[in-house]
Order: C-alpha cells, then sequence, then structure tokens
C-alpha cells in the first residue's frame, strides 16, 4: 500500500451555480493506493474550500470540506493483477491517476444547495438593501424619500384634503380684503 499526499490544483467543474471550488484553488488530497485483485483501489479523503455567495444577503460564503473518496482503478484485462507491486503503485501515483471525475462526484453533491452565510440569515432589508444580520435593529421610522415621492403620485385621501385646503385659505383670504 501507498500513501500520497499531495496538494493539486482544482480542476474546472467542481461546482454548481451558486457554489463551488475555484478552478486553481489548492485542493489537498490524502489518498492511499492499494493493490487488489481487480485492480488499484484509491480511497482517502480530499480537503477544499467551496466559495460562493448567501443566498440571502449575498455575502461572500466559505465552505471547508473535507470529503471521503473511493474509487477503484481496473487494470485492462490482459495485465495481470498479480504482477503489480508496490514500485507500480508508486508509477501510478507519479502519474496521478485522472482523478478529475471523482473529486466531482465527491464534491458536488455535497454543497448546499442554497448557501448560506449563517443558517438564520435574515437577508436584506427590502427597503435599502442592508444586510440584516450586520444590523438587527435595523428598520426604517421615516419612509425612503424615493417612496415618499411615489406616494405623491398616488391619489390618497390625504392629498384630496392637501387640493382643498388651499382653495379654502384662498377662499378666506378673498373675505378678508
Ligand atoms: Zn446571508
Ligand atoms: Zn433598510
Amino acid at each position: 500500500m501507498v500513501s500520497v499526499s499531495r496538494e493539486v490544483p482544482a480542476p474546472d467543474g467542481l461546482g454548481t451555480d451558486v457554489i463551488g471550488v475555484t478552478e486553481g484553488s489548492p485542493l489537498r488530497l490524502d489518498l492511499r493506493l492499494e493493490s487488489v485483485m481487480e485492480g488499484v483501489l484509491v480511497s482517502g479523503t480530499v480537503h477544499a474550500t467551496a466559495t460562493g455567495e448567501c443566498g440571502r444577503c449575498l455575502t461572500p460564503v466559505q465552505l471547508d470540506l473535507e470529503l471521503p473518496l473511493q474509487e477503484l482503478y481496473a487494470y485492462p484485462e490482459k495485465r495481470p493483477a498479480a504482477d503489480v507491486d508496490e514500485d507500480d503503485l508508486r508509477e501510478l501515483e507519479g502519474d496521478l491517476i485522472d482523478l478529475e471525475p471523482v473529486l466531482r462526484d465527491a464534491v458536488v453533491p455535497a454543497l448546499p444547495f442554497q448557501p448560506v452565510c449563517q443558517d438564520d440569515c435574515p437577508g436584506l432589508c427590502s427597503e435599502c438593501g442592508a444586510r440584516l444580520a450586520d444590523d438587527p435593529e435595523h428598520h426604517h421610522d421615516v419612509a425612503d424619500p424615493r417612496w415618499a415621492a411615489l406616494q405623491g403620485l398616488l391619489p390618497t385621501e390625504q392629498q384630496h384634503d392637501n387640493r382643498r385646503e388651499p382653495t379654502g385659505s384662498r377662499t378666506d383670504a378673498q373675505e378678508e380684503n
């Protein structure tokens, strides 16, 4: 049995649209290569860091992954398994078997479907976009000026009153004259 521990750049495609291991970022592989009847059994652990965005507040999210790997690399038919010794395994280690599909199978299903920065992330303020987790007391006493401008366009009761009022005072003024 041969133990391999090495750091390799992450291949492309270790992730989903919302979170993943950035291509080229370091992956640490702690593997055991074991000669078995059918070929070489590779097992061990992959350590990686996935990055993405919180689905609620868009804050960058980092996720440390430590995932088990196991894959059997079968020998080509013609090669008798009995011939394999540790030197062959080391040779295999030198080439480092194509682990990409194995890594993908280990990493992608382990990623959260909707990553969050914290389980109870309250998201963003619907009025100003502030991150509520940073400011739990956050609220708006005064209507947003943009919203107030919109309100001015709406035919509310208050507006009708406002329109009547100046008319009334003008009448009063005329009477005084
Ligand atoms: Zn969040
Ligand atoms: Zn706000």
